[in-house]
């Protein structure tokens, strides 16, 4: 592997960091504080193609490698960990499963659609399974050239807004996982309801909805994949996305310790910059140490991904380690900035809000720890992964 990031890696970062100092940090609280991100911002972000990253460029797209793609969301989650998330769940848990399963005729119909106009999104999740995904009760009935969905899904990213869906139904009641497919709903299908908005301790800029689905009528060309091989596409969909959300992570690590060493340049006490004592030193020397291990494990991930390794527990780790220097980061953060990082006046109190949900979102840290251990203990080479 090589450490080194390509001439291409270094401009798409130079790109990416120069839109979110220049388009998103300045207005990253209003957006936490008016829970939305302005439309100008979005239009903004589509320009510049940030929702076409992962589309490949035969279908409009701008392909980036995975790699790339973690280099782009770490700046992003460093300006808004909320606009982050919009763009991340549209390109890997949206667009994603399209380009890796759709069909050819899935593909050209959705995919430039979502580079240029469209937002997409991912239901999985329902009120009575979150990490237990596969015990979801939402039914899909084939009736003639349609299906027919009833059931209802919550904590949808996007939903919001989103014109089109990747949504996993229950196609078979005799099997758990394999009795799971998955569709794409489009946002006008008749049947589909947007619920009610979910109210957040963090990313509140980031739309979450519950969806509510009565006798939704889903075209039977819109199922991706075959039947019962919805779980299948749900998890390597989430293998993915895990990844880009290791990326969020490492933002708001990296805007935290970025804040933390700002003000412990500029604030006096007892005669001196705060950042002359050691207890304030090793603050910020544990953050930034914790910060490289995570993002050099998270650039591992994607590096395998685009050499077609498996990469499940890399992703895995990748996200456990990532999110939990996010929150520890944010703390740190908060803790040297004294009471003022407790107010809303100093960004710091946004990351420590918003680092949170990178420990619970596409697999709680528990899941991770479960995959990883499973990939030791139960290797699928049989010669496990140490
Ligand atoms: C802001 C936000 C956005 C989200 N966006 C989306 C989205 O776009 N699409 C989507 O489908 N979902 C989304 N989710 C849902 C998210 O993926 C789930 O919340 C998550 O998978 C956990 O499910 P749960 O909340 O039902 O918790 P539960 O599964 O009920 O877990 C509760 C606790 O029990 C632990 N636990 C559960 N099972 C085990 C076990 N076997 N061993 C040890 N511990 C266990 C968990 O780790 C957790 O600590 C989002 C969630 C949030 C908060």
């Amino acid at each position: 592997m090589n450490l080194q990031l390509t001439e291409q890696q270094e401009m798409l970062r130079a790109m990416a960091r120069s839109f979110a100092e220049g388009e998103i940090a300045p207005i990253a609280h209003t957006i936490d504080a008016e829970e939305k991100i302005p439309d100008s911002l979005r239009k903004k972000l589509r320009d510049s193609n940030f929702f076409a990253l992962l589309i490949p460029e035969e279908y409009g797209g701008v392909g980036v490698d995975a790699v790339g793609y973690v280099i782009v969301m770490e700046e992003l989650a460093r300006a808004s960990a909320a606009v982050a998330i919009t763009v991340s769940v549209h390109n890997s848990v949206a667009a994603g499963p399209i380009a890796k399963f759709g069909t050819d005729a899935q593909k050209s119909c959705w995919l430039p659609r979502l580079a240029k106009q469209w937002l997409g999104a991912f239901a999985l999740t329902e009120p009575g399974s979150g990490s237990d995904s596969a015990a979801l009760t939402t039914r899909a009935e084939r009736r003639g050239e349609e299906y027919v969905l009833n059931g209802s899904k919550t904590f949808v990213t996007n939903g919001k807004y989103a014109d089109v869906f990747v949504l996993l139904a229950r196609t078979s009641q005799e099997q758990k996982h394999r009795g799971i497919t998955a569709f794409l709903i489009e946002r006008n299908a008749p049947g589909l309801k947007i619920g009610k908005n979910i109210d957040k301790m963090g990313i509140r800029g980031s739309d979450t909805v519950e969806l509510v689905l009565e006798d939704c009528r889903v075209p039977a060309k819109n199922r991706l994949h075959d039947e019962g091989r919805g779980f299948r596409v749900a998890m390597q969909t989430l293998d993915g996305g895990r990844i880009g959300v290791a990326a969020q992570a490492l933002g708001i690590a990296q805007a935290s310790l970025d804040a933390a060493s700002r003000y412990a340049r500029d604030r006096y006490q007892f005669g001196h910059p705060i950042g002359d004592f050691q207890a304030i030193q090793w603050m910020i020397a544990e953050m930034r140490t914790e910060i490289e291990g995570a993002r050099l494990l998270t650039l591992q991930a994607a590096w395998m991904k685009d050499q077609d390794i498996p990469y499940g527990p890399y992703a895995s780790m990748a996200k456990l380690k990532a999110s939990a220097v996010a929150r520890m980061a944010a703390d740190r953060a908060v803790q040297i900035h004294g009471g003022y990082g407790y107010t809303k006046e100093f960004a710091v109190e946004r990351y420590y809000r918003d680092a949170k949900v990178t420990e619970l979102y596409e697999g709680t840290s528990e899941i991770q720890r479960i995959v990883i251990a499973n990939s030791v203990l139960h290797p699928k080479d049989g010669k496990g992964t140490t």
